[in-house]
Parts: C-alpha cells; sequence; structure tokens
C-alpha cells in the first residue's frame, strides 16, 4: 500500500490523457527511481510554465507569451491564415513543419448535438483579422469529421465577401494506407479530391 502522497501523484497523473491509472503507477515509480535526475527537471519544468502560460489574443495558441512565439515571428507569411479547432491541432501541424504562415484557433467545432454556436467559437475574431485586411489566403484545417466539415463550411461562407483565397486540407489517403483498409468515407474523400498525375 503505498502512501498517501504517492496516491494522490499517482491519481492526478492518471487524468491526464492517455495515462490511465496502470500507466500512472508505472510513471510514478519510474519518477521515484530516478527522483535525483529525472524529478527535479519535472517538478521545474511544472514550475515554469505554471505561472507564465497564457493564451494568445491573436491567435489563441497556448504560450507562455502573448502575443505567442508564432504570432511574434517576423518569418512567418503574416498573409497565409490556417484555420483549426484546437491548440493540439496547431501544434501537430506546425510539428509537420509545413505551414508557414499563422493560425486562429476556434476553441473547438460546432456542434448542434453539444449545443456549440458560432458565437461559442473564436469565429468573430477570425473575421476581424480577415477584415483588417493584409491576408491573402485563409486554410480551412478543420477535422475530417461531419462536425468539422459543417465548421469549415460556416465559416467559408462568413468569409465569402472578403477578397481572401479560401482553401481547405485535402483527405484521403493515409501514409502506407492500404485501400481494403480504410473506411468508406476516407475512401470516398481521396476519390473527391483527386488529381492529375503528374
Ligand atoms: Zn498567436
Amino acid at each position: 500500500m503505498a502512501s498517501q502522497e504517492i496516491e494522490t501523484l499517482t491519481q492526478a497523473l492518471s487524468r491526464l490523457p492517455g495515462l490511465g491509472p496502470r500507466s500512472a503507477r508505472r510513471a510514478v515509480l519510474w519518477l521515484l527511481k530516478r527522483r535525483d535526475a529525472a524529478l527535479p527537471q519535472l517538478v521545474e519544468a511544472l514550475a515554469a510554465v505554471q505561472d507564465t502560460l497564457v493564451e494568445c489574443g491573436t491567435c489563441g495558441n497556448i504560450d507562455t507569451r502573448d502575443p505567442c512565439g508564432i504570432c511574434a515571428d517576423p518569418r512567418r507569411d503574416a498573409r497565409s491564415l490556417c484555420v483549426v479547432e484546437d491548440v493540439s491541432d496547431l501544434w501537430a501541424l506546425d510539428r509537420a513543419r509545413l505551414f508557414t504562415g499563422r493560425y486562429h484557433v476556434l476553441g473547438g467545432r460546432l456542434s448542434a448535438l453539444d449545443g456549440i454556436r458560432p458565437e461559442d467559437l473564436a469565429i468573430g475574431t477570425l473575421i476581424a483579422r480577415v477584415a483588417a485586411g493584409g491576408i491573402d489566403e485563409v486554410v480551412l484545417a478543420m477535422n475530417a469529421t461531419l462536425e468539422g466539415q459543417t465548421t469549415a463550411h460556416y465559416i467559408a461562407e462568413r468569409l465569402e465577401d472578403y477578397p481572401v483565397r479560401i482553401t481547405q486540407l485535402a483527405h484521403g489517403l493515409p501514409v502506407g494506407g492500404e485501400l481494403d483498409y480504410l473506411d468508406e468515407g476516407t475512401l470516398a474523400q481521396a476519390l473527391r479530391a483527386r488529381r492529375p498525375l503528374g
């Protein structure tokens, strides 16, 4: 039977996404065994972000400063804006290092089921950014779900009257994906997004 302190730590870790009670216990044990090497680093890193984390007032990214590192970076292309549902999507796209513009985080997706309306998302601030000018292209990088696509269509309509090119991520075959393993939705998307060879 572990002490109350260890139990509290285990419970806190088990609430992290992707970690259940079992992996939390393994993580705690791992940390305890390395309390001189790994534990101080972790404590320090957590303390460092605790007081400095802010939401970027421009794009909605989470960073230790506002404007965030991406909005403040003069090397990023200010004429290209990529709209995503959540900060995790922004981070995933930015890790891939393929997009050199800036971002706009909606904070979710439209959902009749969950009662999420346009005014619940950062759509007004998106329109304002586009209306302010200086943006040529808006890339809608919503998830390939029904709600994600509904959100993309809604935003495309709201941006209709502005002189910007609106594009969308192609949804198709995953890298290494074999046709007969794909669900029909993915296959249909891949077929619709087909393009000339070469
Ligand atoms: Zn930002």
